[in-house]
């Protein structure tokens, strides 16, 4: 047994309070490889900004648990190396599909886990949430639960139809289950391609897809039901378009690709929204640099050369969604 404690790492508990009482969201990323930990550390130091790392079942597949738990390790040391003598920095399993893998990270230094029941039937999906918040809390790990169903796909989650989360159900759920927080369905969605060219208009000037708003009807009403509990949007990446261009324009075939409105996740960031979940953005902003540096440098062949400007990039772009959507800069 290790606990997040002893990595430096923090639950989320004080950053949700903090966050739901200051309008503003945490920006919860997820990381795969080293340069995406650097980034995100880099940007969390410079804005002063407390982060979620967190780590999907793909990540696990990809990068092995245990490695990741010491690059989140390696995070905290780096945060302080970099001038930050206090960084938050949690790390959370992003869609814990179990009991037993939330266990698995709670044992092994995560500060928070979601386990995600929200494909399970109700009764089912209180039961399972609360048997992980009582081993979690033992160890003062928060659990982040769902209600509602997102579309999209993501690192092995996927669902081919949205089901809004239903305002009527969340105290029960809420206090039944004991969850901290509570991912919500409002009309996000996992992955690139959010939404189908028929759930959107096109720009008639740009040709580019506006995507449908979100259901900030639904959020209000959950709100008024919860006051003051923390609420968690997934699949928020914006899929900016000018990183789409960019791949596009150098070999890439990401046609339609589209997300969710900034102005829209800043609105929600205002609220009781105080998690968004930021994935494909850095894909996009990692694969459009590379990309970009191949085509333009045919003779460069050591990774150095092009994933140095893909951190870049990703920072750039972890440094604007804390400082320009959720206002976390300056909250540590
Ligand atoms: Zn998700």
């Amino acid at each position: 047994m290790t606990s997040y404690k002893e990595l430096g790492l923090v639950n989320t508990r004080e950053m949700f309070k903090k966050a739901v009482a200051g309008g503003y969201a945490i920006p919860a990323f997820n990381f795969n490889t080293m340069e995406q930990m650097q980034a995100i550390v880099q940007a969390a130091v410079e804005t002063s900004s407390p982060v979620i790392m967190q780590v999907s079942k793909g990540a696990r597949a990809y990068a092995n648990g245990t490695i990741l738990r010491y690059m989140a390790q390696g995070a905290v040391e780096y945060a302080k190396e970099l001038g930050c003598p206090n960084p938050q920095i949690a790390l959370h399993l992003d869609h814990g599909d179990s009991f037993e893998i939330c266990k698995e990270c709670i044992d092994n230094g995560f500060s928070s886990v979601m386990f995600d029941g929200s494909h399970l039937p109700y009764e089912e999906n209180i039961a399972i949430t609360k048997q992980v918040v009582e081993y979690a809390h033992k160890y003062d790990v928060t659990v982040e639960a769902e209600l509602g169903v997102l579309a999209g796909v993501e690192d092995e989650v996927s669902a081919a139809e949205s089901h809004y989360t239903k305002p009527e159900e969340v105290i029960d759920f809420s206090t039944r289950s004991g969850c901290d927080s509570l991912a919500i369905s409002i009309g996000t969605s996992h992955g690139a391609y959010k939404f189908t060219p028929e759930q959107c208009t096109r720009d008639p000037k740009t040709g580019k897809l506006v995507p449908p708003p979100l259901a900030f009807n639904i959020l209000h009403q959950i709100e008024e039901k919860l006051p003051g509990f923390p609420i968690v949007l997934h699949g928020s990446s914006s899929v900016p378009q000018d990183e789409v261009d960019t791949i596009n324009a150098f070999g890439g075939k990401l046609p339609d690709a589209v997300g969710i409105p900034e102005e829209q996740l800043r609105e929600a960031s205002k609220s009781a929204v105080c998690k968004i979940n930021i994935d494909s953005d850095s894909r996009l902003a990692m694969t459009a640099a590379i990309r970009k540096h191949l085509a333009e440098h045919p003779d460069h062949f050591d990774p150095r050369q092009y994933l140095k400007p893909a951190r870049e990039n990703m920072k750039k772009m972890y440094i604007h969604k804390i400082v320009d959507v959720l206002g976390s800069n300056g909250k540590l």
